[in-house]
């Protein structure tokens, strides 16, 4: 099935109808991994953080990292779940090289937490509840390189390497229900569910869910059924969608490929695909197991997990508030629109914000320069805002010395670009930089004087009433203050010293 044969989006939801499947996968930000005291640190050398458990050496022993287990619990919180009382886990078995037990070690029929759901909103406001299966505890895989091939793909590989430090590092996979009803909007619910998740992810704390390096990937799962029909489609399930905006293609691309082969008499087989980020396509990849080929049986060298209802309620006061109400909260109280809101959120600037505002600035004036010249930098070093090297207190700084009338905004423009190139605090910038705005009354004074001096006409002119012509003069002064004066104050002093009412 190539692009070209595929059924335009708007044809394909006239026929049928969606059935979407959400299955994503967050890896816990666990100073150890699930089952052994391992580091889960990045960047090590290769092999560096294994250990016999993790490398499944024959009688190495397990044991459950209680401070994994609290997160997932946390998160099936945060997703409105119900606690299971007690679960076990369970062996997956099957092969793969980067896997050195021979089975993965995940929850099957008796997950940690279990029915709960999480709104959304999409971009025309309306709020859709995703309701969610299921949120089970299991542990990543090793990372297989492959090399010597032009694609990296093993085909054309001549050898592959193996690194088992990932091997063991805590995964909560959490499962959507079938999402129906979407209709149209089914790629814009896909996107905006995960986004919300991923929010939700961060404000638990529980791990940093950065999709481009993979701690946190999606499945999507979906089919078409003809428009009026109960019973589901067979589904595809596009496998480490790993952007959001991905997440939005994929389930459109297979919107139109489905009814591209439902149209034409053809029948879509349950099968894994790859999303491809060039094109926005998705290619097969294997068929599909049925999960009595993984032989699943109950962990026999892990106790139990039975957590206390007390535990549970102990970590349920412990929740964040959820990240759409903070989000029309702070919208409210810094009185600007959803469409604001949303390009702060893009920017990645909503705790930036909160933080300056915390330091003493007004809402108004932290928006301005987040939203405004360090947006403007972050972009240029291609970095997140949160990433440069001015923080939200020397921020704050600077929106006081503009407000007490220290620094003017083009002061406070180079002031900003001071402290990004490390030449200090805000304070420091403008003291050997000498930008702070020229207000000792004595050289304003002089100012004033000598250019009333060098324009007679332009004085008398204001002498006689025209207060408008003072414009000339406060541009003198300003000129001659290199611009380091207060304009307001320039043209009181002139009009003063002329002796005209303002
Ligand atoms: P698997 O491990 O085989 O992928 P899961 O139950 O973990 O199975 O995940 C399947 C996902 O797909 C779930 O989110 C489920 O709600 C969804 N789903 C199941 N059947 C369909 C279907 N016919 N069409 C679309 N989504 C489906
Ligand atoms: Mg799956
Ligand atoms: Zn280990």
């Amino acid at each position: 099935m190539t692009v070209t044969e595929l059924v335009s989006y708007d044809e394909a939801l006239a026929t049928y109808d969606p059935v979407m499947g959400l299955e994503v996968h967050v890896e816990l930000g666990t100073r150890t991994k699930m089952f052994c005291g391992c580091s889960t640190e990045l960047g090590a050398d290769a092999n560096s953080q294994v250990c016999p458990t993790c490398l499944g050496l024959p009688g190495a022993l397990p044991v459950v990292n209680a401070s994994g287990v609290e997160s997932a619990i946390r998160i099936g919180l945060a997703l409105h779940c119900e606690i299971a009382e007690w679960c076990r886990f369970a062996r997956k078995n099957y092969f793969y090289p980067d896997m050195p037990k021979n089975f993965q070690t995940s929850q099957y029929d008796e997950p940690i937490a279990f029915n709960g759901y999480l709104d959304v909103q999409l971009e025309d406001g309306e709020v859709f509840r995703v309701e969610i299966e299921r949120a089970h505890m299991e542990e990543d895989t090793g990372k297989s390189t492959h090399v010597g091939g032009a694609t990296g793909r093993i085909h054309g590989a001549s050898h592959s390497l193996l690194d088992y430090n990932r091997a063991g590092i805590p995964l909560i996979e959490i499962v959507t229900k079938p999402i129906e009803g979407a209709g149209e909007r089914a790629p814009e619910v896909a996107k905006a569910y995960v986004a919300e998740l991923r929010e939700l992810i961060k404000a638990l704390g529980v791990s940093e869910a950065r999709m481009e390096q993979g701690q946190m990937r999606c499945d999507v799962n979906l089919s078409l059924r003809p428009k009026g029909q109960k019973k589901f489609g067979t589904r595809s399930e596009t496998k480490n969608v790993n952007s959001l905006r991905s997440v939005e293609r994929a389930a459109r691309f297979e919107v139109q490929r489905h009814a591209a082969v439902l149209s034409s008499g053809g029948t879509i087989v349950q099968e894994t695909r790859h999303f491809h980020e060039e094109d926005g396509s998705t290619t097969s990849g294997r068929v599909k197991e049925e999960a009595e080929d993984y032989r699943y049986f109950p962990e026999p060298d892990l106790v139990p997990v039975a957590p206390s209802r007390e535990w549970v309620e102990e970590l349920r006061a412990t929740l964040p508030e959820p990240p759409r109400e903070r989000r029309n909260r702070l919208r409210e109280e810094w009185g600007i629109t959803e469409h604001e809101m949303q390009s702060v959120l893009n920017a990645g600037a909503v705790d930036l914000i909160v933080a300056t505002i915390e330091a003493g600035a007004d809402a108004a004036s932290a928006r301005k320069w987040w939203m405004g010249e360090l947006a403007r930098s972050a972009n240029e070093a291609g970095v997140e805002p949160a990433a440069l090297t001015i923080t939200p207190a020397d921020v704050a700084r600077i929106s006081a010395l503009v407000a007490e009338g220290s620094l003017n905004d083009k002061l406070a423009r180079q002031t900003i670009e001071g402290v990004l190139a490390g030449e200090g605090t805000p304070d420091e910038v403008v003291e050997k930089r000498g930008l702070a705005v020229v207000s000792d009354e004595g050289a304003l004074g002089t100012a004033v004087d000598e250019a009333i001096a060098g324009n007679p006409a332009i004085a008398d002119k204001i002498r006689g009433g025209k207060v408008a012509a003072a414009g000339a003069l406060v541009g003198a002064v300003m000129k001659a203050t290199r611009g380091q004066a207060d304009a307001g104050r320039v043209k009181e002093l002139i009009l003063e010293k002329l002796g005209v009412e303002g």
